[in-house]
C-alpha cells in the first residue's frame, strides 16, 4: 500500500472532511519537498503527537524572486513518497502551480516589519510569497497544529505572527535545526554545493557558535559580538557575507546591545548557493 497523495484543493477538502468532523487531532507539515533527516524530524513529530498526519509538497514559485532557482530546485516526489509511506503519513497534498495558483492571484498576506531585515533585504517579496501560500495551506488543510523548523527563523516568526494577527485556529509548532555531523545545517540546497565549498561550509555554524560562546561569556555589545563571528567567516576566502545580525527573537529586530535571549542570524553565499543557519542565545544567568 503506498501513501495517499492528493493532487487538488476540491479532493484534499473532501478527504479531510470526516477527519475535521471527528475528535481527531490533525498536523500539517508544510514542505517543498526534497527531503532531508530535517524535514523528516517534522514528519516524525507530527507523527508523534496527532491522529491524522498531512505532508504537503509545493515548490511555490511566488516565494521565489527573478533570477531565483525556482526551475531548478530540487524535485524527488518519487523519494518524498517513500520516506511518507514508510513514516505513516495519512495524506500527502502535492498540487500543481495551476492548482494553486489558477489565475494570477490578487491577494497576498503580508507581515509588516519582521520580514525587513534579513533575507527580507535580499530577498525582495519572498516572505510575502511564503505567508500567502502557508496561509492558503492552513485554511485549505485546516490543521489543529502545523510543524515547521527553527533553520528558516525568520520564517517562522511571520508565521506565528500571521496565525496571532488574522486570529488562525492553528498552534504552530517549532521544531530545532537537524545538522550534519560537522555542524552544517540541513537544507535541500546543499547538494548544490561542490565538494571544495562543502567542505567550507560549515564554517557559518562555526561562526554562529563563536557568537554564541561571547554571549554566553557575558558580552553585551552586538558589534563586538558581531566582529569576532565575522572574523570566523572572513577566514574562509570562497565566502561572501549576505548578512550577520543579532536580532530579538519574537520581531526579529536588530539589536545593538544583549539583555535577552536573541538570534543570531546569518546568511552566507558560497560558489553560486546561498546559505542561511541561526542560534539561539541566552545571556548568562547571574546569580545573586
Ligand atoms: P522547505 O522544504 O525547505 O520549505 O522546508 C520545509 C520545512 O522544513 C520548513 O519548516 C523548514 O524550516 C524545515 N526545515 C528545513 N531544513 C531544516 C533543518 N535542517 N532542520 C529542521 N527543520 C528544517
Amino acid at each position: 500500500m503506498s501513501v495517499e497523495v492528493i493532487e487538488t484543493i476540491d479532493a484534499i477538502r473532501e478527504r479531510l472532511h470526516p477527519v475535521l468532523l471527528s475528535d481527531d487531532f490533525m498536523g500539517l507539515v508544510p514542505t517543498m519537498g526534497a527531503f532531508h533527516d530535517g524535514h523528516l524530524s517534522l514528519i516524525r513529530k507530527a507523527r508523534k503527537d496527532c491522529d491524522s498526519v498531512v505532508v504537503s509538497i509545493f515548490v511555490n514559485p511566488h516565494q521565489f524572486g527573478p533570477g531565483e532557482d525556482f526551475r531548478t530546485y530540487p524535485r524527488t516526489l518519487k523519494s518524498d513518497l517513500a520516506h511518507c509511506e514508510a513514516m505513516g503519513v495519512d495524506v500527502v497534498f502535492a498540487p500543481s502551480v495551476k492548482e494553486m495558483y489558477p489565475r494570477e492571484p490578487l491577494t497576498f498576506v503580508e507581515v509588516d516589519r519582521l520580514g525587513d531585515h534579513l533575507c527580507g533585504l535580499c530577498r525582495q517579496s519572498h516572505f510575502k510569497g511564503v505567508a500567502t501560500v502557508v496561509s492558503k495551506l492552513l485554511n485549505i488543510v485546516q490543521p489543529d497544529r502545523a510543524y515547521f523548523g527553527e533553520k528558516d527563523a525568520q520564517q517562522l516568526a511571520i508565521i506565528r505572527r500571521l496565525v496571532i494577527d488574522l486570529d488562525l485556529q492553528v498552534q504552530i509548532v517549532p521544531l530545532p535545526i537537524v545538522r550534519e555531523p560537522d555542524g552544517l545545517a540541513m537544507s535541500s540546497r546543499n547538494q548544490y554545493l561542490e565538494p571544495p565549498e562543502r567542505e567550507r561550509a560549515p564554517v557559518l555554524y562555526r561562526a554562529l557558535q563563536m557568537a554564541q560562546q561571547q554571549i554566553e561569556a557575558g558580552e553585551t555589545d552586538s558589534g563586538s559580538i558581531l566582529g569576532e563571528a565575522r572574523r570566523v567567516l572572513e577566514e574562509e576566502p570562497l565566502i561572501e557575507v549576505d548578512y550577520l545580525e543579532l536580532v530579538e527573537p519574537e520581531e526579529m529586530q536588530p539589536v545593538s546591545e544583549v539583555t535577552g535571549p536573541v538570534r543570531v542570524c546569518a546568511a552566507i553565499r558560497i560558489g553560486s548557493s546561498r546559505l542561511i543557519d541561526n542560534i539561539l542565545c541566552e545571556k548568562p544567568t547571574t546569580d545573586s
